[in-house]
């Protein structure tokens, strides 16, 4: 039986969890689903680290016993990794007796091989990283992880492991598991560090009370990083329970900041060569988490509590967008612009919408039971195609890539759905026939999709398998049974709420994430903006919704903006806008599928359009410079949260633009390369 243990960095406890240690467990939480989801038994290891003098001092300030903080804090940081939905199946906390008895066993064997000799130590020391610094690391005199700390001279006897001794060894095994350490750029910088030769490291500290004794030595503790890295074994047994330990180690894989992989691929090797251990397979050094741009600072500002964003929006829009808008490996940013615009795009407008339109329909045409109807078309393929990328991209961490395997099937069935159009094949004299097709074909793709999405978005995923009508626990999903495209089986499909009503105001300055929350309060309400699901379906059914009023307007190119002259008695006045309101205009990329004059006008277009999320009908003023016909299949920008006007007695819902020289025709934008409808324009 296969099996996979994985670990994630356990974290200093002196402060709350934020965004780049939500990161690191997000995407380690992935990565175990991943495995679990392909009939791998897994392990999945968190923790936190408390031996630290910063934990200590924290403690000590708040005038509470250090075990006691620390009991809190692991309540915080359990409460936040709960809100994350992050499966870990052990959480080791280094004050336990287990691992105690892991580091003093460790330790032991180092010293029994000689690998462990007294010493003075005397150099700078930064406290906020509790690591011994070299003069060449050292900018200004300062740590440059913590410029506005001093780091301390310390000149004390110390306990040495011979880190020196293993550099041979630790090139060697670098060159024979090329995939030790990835990504590649990591491998290579630790390749340069050996070359360049290693020192022997201080493993102890004096006169300390806080930490494990050396067991040859107890008047000193051990050192919080030679400690720390003792977790991963002291988890799974070492020391305590060997048929636990002989099952699972070594690890399969650490999960670990870049920052700290010399720790994990250097020195944590050479501690398990001395002791006589196996090596871990591989270390993954992720990148960091900027935040608009800047690093995450608290004092700065620029900082996230993603409980806050959980609590917000639930764990699986922040989970998405950690996971999809950041390539594995390398640095990332969040922005709440950006968060936004991913929420809209991927979950509101395309995932959230698609499960909401399937439902509307097979409700509305087959009473919500659908019936397979045969082997499946193009959706299949594209499904096939997807399930091997996505395979791939998983293995090899590629974690983006895969959940963008994912969102090529819900592209395609929204397409799809656009070029089928259901709601004509429902129609007196349609095909009946076909339109079972095309709604078993929908609900099997999104199956699909929610099964590669288990992972990535497991709360959501469950969710939609049950609303799709699969009910195979959660838990039990298969990647190789359910992530293949299935032409049996009748569909029972349920209609829910909107999952992701859409969002709008996120950037809005300081007050962003408040607008953001209150927009997306009413979960039980239509989507805002978004064409609602009832509207949707009136579209889908043919049907005309009723105008409110009639507008009367003057026949001119309806790109043209046709502002008043400005008045030019308050010339200091700055009339520029902000981006906030810039981006209340909903742009969009649309496809015109249908064009007609309208008659009685010279100047008036019917265009009828694809806006990837709907079909509907825009009245546009370019019929002196396109003839319909020029226009069918051309891809358009449109304004597509303009409310509806009547032009003619045509009811227009939204506007097109076109460039409208002084004296010239409109001529509409385009675009260099093939851009697909529903993508936004800014
Ligand atoms: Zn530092």
């Amino acid at each position: 039986m296969k099996r996979f243990f994985l670990t994630t960095a356990i974290d200093y406890v002196n402060s709350r969890p934020h965004l780049g240690t939500a990161y690191e467990k997000i995407t380690a939480d992935v990565i175990a689903r991943y495995k679990r989801l392909s009939g791998i038994e897994t392990h999945f290891l968190m923790g936190n680290d408390e031996h630290s003098q910063n934990v200590y001092k924290r403690a000590l300030e708040r005038g509470v016993d250090p075990r006691v903080y620390c009991d809190q804090m692991e309540q915080e940081f359990r409460t936040v990794w709960k809100q994350l939905d992050i499966s870990f199946d052990d959480f080791i906390r280094t004050t336990e007796p287990r691992h105690k008895a892991a580091v003093q066993k460790l330790a032991q064997r180092c010293f029994d091989k000689g690998d462990i000799y007294e010493g003075q130590y005397e150099g700078w020391y930064c406290v906020s990283c509790e690591a011994f610094k070299q003069e060449k690391d050292l900018v200004d005199g300062k740590c440059p992880l913590h410029p506005t700390l001093t780091p301390e001279w310390i000149r004390e006897k110390n306990y040495f492991f011979r880190l020196s001794k293993y550099r041979d060894a630790l090139l060697e095994h670098f060159r024979a598991h090329p995939d030790f350490l990835r990504p590649d750029n990591r491998r290579n910088e630790m390749l340069r560090l050996l070359e360049s030769g290693l020192d022997d490291i201080s493993v102890s500290r004096a006169g300390q009370l806080w930490g494990i004794p050396l067991p040859f030595a107890p008047e000193n503790v051990v050192y919080v990083w030679f400690d720390a890295l003792i977790n991963y074994a002291a988890a799974v047994g070492y020391a305590t329970d060997d048929a636990r330990f002989e099952k699972w180690w070594p690890a399969d894989l650490h999960v670990v900041g870049k920052d700290i992989t010399r720790f994990h691929t250097v020195v944590w090797p050479a501690m398990l060569m001395s002791a006589g251990m196996a090596l871990p397979g591989q270390v993954f050094g992720h990148g960091f988490v900027n935040f608009g741009g800047q690093r995450m600072s608290k004092s700065l500002g620029t900082s996230l509590d993603p409980s806050d964003v959980a609590q917000r929006f639930g764990p699986d829009p922040l989970r998405l967008y950690m996971v999809k808008e950041i390539s594995y490996g390398g640095d990332g940013d969040f922005s709440w612009e950006r968060y936004e615009e991913r929420y809209n795009v991927d979950l509101a407008n395309n995932l959230g919408n698609l499960v909401s339109r399937l439902a509307a329909m097979a409700e509305k045409y087959r009473g919500s039971r659908l019936s397979p109807t045969g082997s499946g078309g193009r959706l299949a393929q594209v499904a096939d195609a997807a399930l091997t990328r996505y395979r791939a991209s998983m293995d090899g961490f590629a974690l983006h890539d895969g959940a963008a395997a994912a969102f090529q099937i819900i592209d395609a069935a929204n397409e799809f759905i656009a070029e089928t159009a259901p709601w004509t094949l429902a129609r007196a004299g349609g095909d009946a026939g076909r339109l079972d097709e095309v709604l078993f074909e929908v609900a099997e793709a999104l199956r699909v999709a929610a099964v590669l999405l288990r992972p990535i978005i497991p709360g959501s995923a469950a969710e939609i398998l049950q609303r799709v009508g699969d009910t195979t626990p959660p838990g039990a999903l298969r990647l190789e049974r359910d992530g293949r495209w299935r032409a049996d089986g009748v569909r029972q499909i349920a209609k829910g709420s909107p999952l992701w009503p859409r969002v709008e105001g996120a950037g809005s300055g300081g007050g962003g994430p408040v607008a953001f929350a209150e927009a997306s309060a009413p979960k039980e309400g239509p989507p805002l903006r978004q064409p609602t699901l009832q509207q949707s379906a009136y579209v889908e059914a043919g049907l005309q919704t009723r105008l409110t009023q009639e507008i009367i307007v003057e026949e001119k190119p309806i790109g043209a903006t046709g502002a008043p002259d400005v008045s030019v008695t308050k010339p200091a006045e700055d009339t520029r806008i902000s981006i906030n309101d810039f981006m209340k205009v909903d742009l969009r990329v649309a496809r015109v599928l249908e064009a007609e004059a309208v008659p009685k006008s010279k100047k008036l277009l019917k265009l009828k359009v694809d806006t990837g999320t709907d079909q509907r009908t825009i009245v546009a003023g370019i019929a002196e410079a396109y003839q319909p016909e020029q226009l069918v299949g051309r891809t358009i920008v449109i304004v597509a949260n303009l409310q509806p006007a009547k032009l003619m007695g045509v009811e227009s819902n939204g506007m097109v633009l076109a460039a409208s020289p002084d004296g010239g025709k409109p001529t509409l934008i385009g675009f260099d390369e093939a851009v697909p409808p529903g993508s936004r324009v800014r």
